[in-house]
């Protein structure tokens, strides 16, 4: 069933370190091989061998309006047309912004950059140049990249000890991020307390999704906000993940709470290669050529990048994300009804087209710490008998399906039954 995937994979794994990309391709977190896709099309996905999918990974986001959806395709190619770059200024980047700034409650400016990365890795640089000061908070288990700064262990004594998650960081750079718990304000409080003077910005997924999905708890947010506001800190929401997915501003204009600055990815790109970061002009204004903080890209606004992301935004209407939660909320009645009618230790965190069953003997995750104790090995065989039915779910336990508003009666139906499948085989195992 998946033998030309398998030898795709042998072929790549001499070539690419690991066979892949970017790790999570490898469904090493599902004890598996990676299947190879081919091409894809509305809400399926096919692979080399000609099996059919149900994607419910959406490219980790982006695909909001499906595969290869019919106006995005046009503008990139009407814009290829007339070349594909020059490394110069275009009205497109101008449109893009504006729109941004439209949509974004807190931005009100914003530059363009080519990853979710690269952005964060801006966006605390400039709140290091605005504030003068070094060090920064982050939440175990949320994710920003793979930006030096960021890749402090999540977890016991490497957290202590600020030694870093990854070799070839180092521990002078490791030392200057500092690790809290995620719906924990009190642990915020308390490094904000030890580190006087000297925190230049809290960044965090003001929804996370990278630990699966765990939302904030109530007034988690707003607190933040008061403390930064109390401690002269910059607060950054990473919205590369839940920007114009959970509301056309992201959980800012969900849950009505300001950041400084904000980052963005994954749908502003329509599908290309495109990060962004914005806030209040007076930091903003502080990146050069304006000011002194330096950051530059020589593909940064490319013209087709641009256009994939300008039509995405535009097509973002409200009636869209009223099917998305309709999709969304039929696929976890579903479900739910499923694992209790199984009798499953599992439960379902959702917010919007972003959701994630959890294997847990927990009725609910609130950090990293609850998310630990997840069964990866019961989501590795749930994963697998998914797949052998079609269905496309993230290769991993930590992470959160994204819905696409193309699904339609007929997929929802199938990634229903297929769970039922699924849940009733695990029982047996
Ligand atoms: C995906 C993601 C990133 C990184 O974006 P890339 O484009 O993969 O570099 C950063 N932050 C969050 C919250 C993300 O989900």
């Amino acid at each position: 069933m998946y033998n030309n995937s398998h030898k795709a994979f042998d072929e790549a794994k001499k070539f690419i370190p690991g066979g892949v990309n970017s790790p999570v391709r490898a469904f090493k977190s599902v004890n598996s091989t990676p299947v190879f896709f081919e091409k894809g099309q509305g809400s399926k996905m096919f692979d080399i061998d000609g099996n059919e999918y149900i994607d419910c990974v959406s490219s980790w986001g982006p695909l909001i309006f499906g595969h290869a959806h019919e106006s995005i395709l046009k503008s990139i190619t009407e814009t290829s047309k007339k070349g594909t770059t020059y490394g110069a200024s275009t009205e497109l980047e101008t449109l893009l912004a504006k729109k941004i700034v439209d949509m974004v409650p807190s931005i009100e400016k914003v530059r363009m950059v080519n990853s979710g990365t690269e952005a964060t890795m801006s966006a605390i640089r400039l709140a290091r140049g605005y504030t003068k000061k070094e060090k920064i908070i982050k939440f175990s288990g949320n994710y920003h990249g793979h930006g030096d700064s960021f890749l402090i262990k999540a977890g016991s004594g490497a957290v202590t000890l600020g030694l870093p998650d990854s070799p070839g960081v180092t521990k002078n750079i490791a030392k200057d991020t500092l690790i809290a718990d995620f719906n924990n304000i009190e642990s915020v409080f308390n490094l904000f307390n030890e580190n006087k003077e000297n925190v230049a910005a809290v960044i965090v997924e003001p929804i996370a999704g990278n630990m699966g999905l765990v939302k904030p708890q109530k007034n988690f947010l707003n607190e933040l906000r008061n403390l930064c506001n109390e401690f002269k800190s910059v607060l950054i929401f990473d919205e590369v993940m839940t920007g114009f997915r959970v509301a056309p501003g992201g959980v800012q204009e969900l849950y009505n709470v300001n950041p400084d600055l904000t980052t963005l990815g994954k749908i502003i790109g329509g599908g290309l290669p495109v990060g962004a970061y914005g806030g209040k002009k007076e930091i903003m204004n502080l990146l050069a050529p304006e000011g002194p903080v330096y950051q530059a890209g020589t593909l940064s606004g490319n013209p087709l990048a641009m256009s994939a992301g300008l039509t995405v935004l535009d097509m973002l209407e409200k009636d869209v994300y009223i099917k998305l939660e309709e999709i969304s909320k039929t696929i976890e009645k579903g479900w739910n009804q499923n694992i209790i009618e199984t009798n499953t230790k599992a439960h379902i965190a959702r917010v919007g087209s972003m959701m994630t069953l959890f294997f847990s003997e927990k009725n609910e995750i609130n950090n990293y710490e609850d998310a630990l104790d997840l069964d990866t090995d019961r989501y590795a065989k749930y994963f697998k008998h998914m797949l052998d039915m079609g269905i496309y779910l993230p290769p991993s336990q930590y992470e959160c399906l994204f819905l696409s508003s193309v699904l339609d009666e007929k997929d929802i139906d199938h990634l229903i039954k297929s769970n039922r499948k699924a849940l009733e085989k695990l029982k047996n195992e």
